[in-house]
């Protein structure tokens, strides 16, 4: 069965309430309706409800840039899964590498300390995807390498050990359905985005290890979106290889007339596919 791209759009710390709301104005009509693909935005937290609001009867899906996995309590600054569910959110980015505190590279305006802060780690990962789960979030759960990592050859060994760990103590059941992201670390934010058919590789790696933790079918079903500097240039290209479902997108979303044409690209190509 041929899998559905998802785009997801995460907007990090950009966008005020306004900012966001003209922001999916001018999105839906340009994704509204297009086939064969699933288009999501991730907007900071402050604009969640009036995003979710100006999404009313729209196609693109609602997420979270993360979540924290206690239903309620003294958690200052945290946001629980019905909180996310209480304004609309379907997805909830999981373990993106800007809060596993894996920048790789040296970011001079942070203290070493400030770098660390949101310190996300395997283990909170996986509370994490078990309290979304438990809620009908989908985690869109976000592995990749460093760049001294990927120089030292250990890309595999890192994705592995972050999918065996974050994934720990699931059955087959839960995981179906949740989204991967592979987001190779020193692709993030940098213009330079990983080689296609690298890409694909390693996006066919994670199948392979869910394949082994799970189920065949569980793989063979198994979103794996690719991340880090998807644009409209090279969006066809990362997004047509057979691994690789969709996109992570966070510098192009925020334009909606390129994080469209991204969207484009994976519709164009998801219809090829299928009738090919
Ligand atoms: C991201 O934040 O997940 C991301 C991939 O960012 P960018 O597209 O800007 O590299």
């Amino acid at each position: 069965m041929a899998r559905v791209p998802l785009v997801a759009g995460n907007w990090k710390m950009n966008k005020t309430v306004g900012e966001g709301v003209t922001l999916v104005k001018e999105l839906m009509p340009r994704v509204d309706g297009m086939e064969n693909v699933e288009v999501a935005v991730c907007p900071p937290a402050t604009a969640l409800q009036a995003v979710g609001r100006a999404l009313a009867g729209s196609e693109i899906a609602l997420g979270a840039q993360d979540v924290f996995w206690q239903e309620s309590g003294a958690f200052t600054g945290l946001l629980s899964p019905r909180m996310l569910l209480d304004v609309g959110c379907t997805y909830a980015i999981i373990g993106h590498s800007e809060r596993r505190g894996r920048f790789g590279k040296p970011d001079e305006s942070l203290s070493a300390d400030a770098a660390r802060v949101f310190g996300d780690t395997d283990a909170s990962v996986n509370l994490k995807v078990k309290a979304a789960l438990k809620h009908d979030l989908v985690p869109i759960v976000c592995v990749g390498e460093i760049l001294p990592e990927r120089e030292d050859g250990r890309t595999d060994e890192i994705v592995d050990g972050q999918l065996r760990a974050g994934l720990a103590g699931f059955t087959a059941e839960e995981v179906a359905g949740i989204v991967i992201a592979y987001e190779p670390v020193w692709a993030i934010g940098t213009g330079r985005a990983c080689d296609a058919a690298e890409a694909n590789r390693v996006c066919g790696l994670i199948r392979s290890v869910i394949g082994r933790m799970f189920a065949d079918e569980t793989a063979a079903a198994l979103r794996v979106q690719y991340g880090g500097s998807v644009s409209p240039d090279n969006a066809h290209e990362l997004i047509s290889q057979p691994e690789i479902d969709g996109g992570l997108v966070g510098g192009a979303s925020l334009d909606a007339c390129k994080f469209s044409q991204i969207v484009t690209a994976a519709s164009v190509i998801a219809k090829q596919m299928r009738y090919s």
